[in-house]
C-alpha cells in the first residue's frame, strides 16, 4: 500500500493541493470535490469525487461510520445532480486501480448522451457539457448551496 504521506486523497485532504472550486462538502469523515481539469484547462462538468478522509484504500476497508456518510453523501449529491445539471441518470463508480485511496466517482450522465456514451464512456461524449475553472466554480457553489439547504 502507498504510504498516505505519498497518497493524492490525502495531500487533498491535507490541503496540499488546490482544488478548483474548493470542497463542495466536508464534515468529520468524508468530502465531496469536483473533478480537476485536464491539461487543456477543461473538465467534463457534474464529475464528482467523494472520499473519505482517512486512508481507506477500499469500500471494504470503511468503518460503519464512513460507510454510511459516503452512501448519504452519495445519494444527496445524486439528487443535487438532477436538479442544478438537469442530469438525466447519475452514475457511481469504483475503480481505485491506480490510487489506493478510495474515490467513489459520481457521475451525471447529460440529457441526450447516446447509449454509445453511456457507463465508464459518458465522459467521452463530444458533445456533454464541459468547462473550466469558472465553471467548475459556479457549480461548486451551487452544489455546496444545495446540499446547506
Ligand atoms: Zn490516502
Amino acid at each position: 500500500m502507498k504510504p498516505a504521506a505519498a497518497c493524492f486523497v490525502c495531500q487533498k485532504v491535507r490541503g496540499e493541493i488546490a482544488i478548483p472550486g474548493g470542497l463542495i462538502y466536508r464534515d468529520e469523515l468524508v468530502q465531496a470535490t469536483h473533478l480537476f481539469p485536464n491539461r487543456q484547462g477543461l473538465v467534463y462538468l457534474g464529475y464528482l469525487m467523494i472520499e473519505p478522509l482517512r486512508h481507506a484504500p477500499e469500500l471494504a476497508d470503511l468503518t460503519v461510520e464512513e460507510a454510511q456518510a459516503i452512501g448519504l453523501l452519495m445519494s444527496r449529491l445524486s439528487r443535487a445532480l438532477k436538479e442544478i445539471l438537469k442530469a438525466e441518470h447519475v452514475y457511481a463508480f469504483v475503480l481505485g486501480d491506480d490510487v489506493p485511496h478510495l474515490h467513489l466517482h459520481l457521475v451525471a450522465r447529460h440529457r441526450g448522451a447516446p447509449q454509445q456514451y453511456r457507463g465508464v464512456h459518458v465522459t467521452e461524449w463530444p458533445e456533454a457539457p464541459r468547462g473550466g475553472k469558472a465553471e467548475i466554480i459556479t457549480l461548486t457553489a451551487r452544489l455546496h448551496a444545495f446540499l446547506a439547504r
